[in-house]
């Protein structure tokens, strides 16, 4: 389960703290030495983890922690703080356009759990009353229009698709044209993903995002790559404009160091988090909720 190991190691740690009654310095700074040694085996990016204990430290060793009854208490308290805002603070909604329909771009890596993801999108839009159109913009991969196809049928929503001998482009503004024709909304489009990022990928998907203008769009990255899905999701936020994350398989993900990362390095939210392989297994991102998870 997500964090699993981190929040078993700061646990400990906040364990004796809390066990000693009255802390002084000296106390405060070995416990946050532990806490760095647990933040980088979790895989959280080295700067982050430096600027997440500075600021901690400053706040847990000014004389309002020492001072108060339960230091233990108080520092596991800026601890909980710091984490929530480490992962961008409030729930970070998703946007619906001024006029209907809401336009959806996913994008990411091969494998990330795009078209998956697509499908939770849908089924969730579904439940509110929605009636949504998913687009299928990967024409590189054959199986994914099928993918996507069978994802349509499984939850009774309409797939728009061109086969794979159409440009994207083309097949994706046709889909616009369905949805505004037949009143779908939202349109969530899937789109090509490749095992690296390359050139053509990304010019792809710019030119997409020239035609269409989506409402948003937004990058899955696969939680259990670690610091690969930091970089993944530094560099797609150069060249495209990113809106936000769904960070898929957190549910196998023990350790935790991208979720904690991604926000801080790119500065994009996460606003979903993937918990499964089914449908109905993708929530919204809390940050709160997830420290409080940390912290137990
Ligand atoms: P795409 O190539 O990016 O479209 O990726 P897919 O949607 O085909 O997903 C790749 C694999 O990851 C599939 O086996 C999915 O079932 C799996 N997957 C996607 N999201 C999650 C998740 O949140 N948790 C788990 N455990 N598996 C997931």
């Amino acid at each position: 389960m997500v964090f699993e190991s981190l929040a078993e190691k700061l646990q400990d740690t906040f364990a004796k703290l809390k066990g000693k009654g009255k802390l002084n310095e000296k106390d405060v700074k070995s416990a946050l030495r532990e806490v760095k040694m647990s933040l980088l085996e979790a895989d959280v990016n080295y700067k982050v983890v430096k600027k997440f204990v500075n600021k901690v430290e400053e706040r847990a060793i000014g004389q309002e922690v020492m001072d108060s009854l339960t230091p233990g208490q108080q520092v596991i308290k800026i601890v909980n703080e710091e984490l929530t805002d480490l992962m961008g603070g409030e729930r970070s909604e998703l946007t619906s356009a001024d006029s209907p329909p809401s336009i959806y771009m996913l994008v990411g890596l091969q494998g990330s759990g795009k078209t998956t993801s697509t499908g939770k999108l849908a089924r969730q839009f579904k439940e509110k009353g929605k009636e949504p159109l998913l687009v299928a913009a990967d024409v590189y991969r054959p199986a994914a229009i099928k993918q996507l196809q069978v994802l349509g049928e499984r939850l009774d929503v309409e797939v728009f698709q061109m086969g794979d001998q159409n440009d994207p482009v083309d097949i994706v503004k046709a889909g616009l044209a369905r949805a505004e024709k037949e009143k779908l909304d939202p349109v969530i489009i899937d789109t090509a993903g490749r095992l690296h990022i390359d050139e053509e990928l990304m010019q792809e998907l710019q030119d997409i995002q020239e035609a269409i203008n989506p409402t948003e769009t937004l990058l899955v990255v696969d939680a259990m790559t670690g610091q690969d899905a930091v970089n993944v999701a530094d560099n797609f936020s150069e060249k495209l404009d990113i809106s936000g994350m769904i960070m898929t398989k957190l549910d196998g993900d023990a350790r935790g160091g991208a979720a904690l990362s991604i926000r801080e390095v790119t500065g994009k939210p996460i606003k979903f988090a993937g918990m499964g392989e089914k449908l109905d297994q993708m929530e919204p991102f809390h940050p709160d909720r997830m420290a409080s998870r940390i912290l137990g």
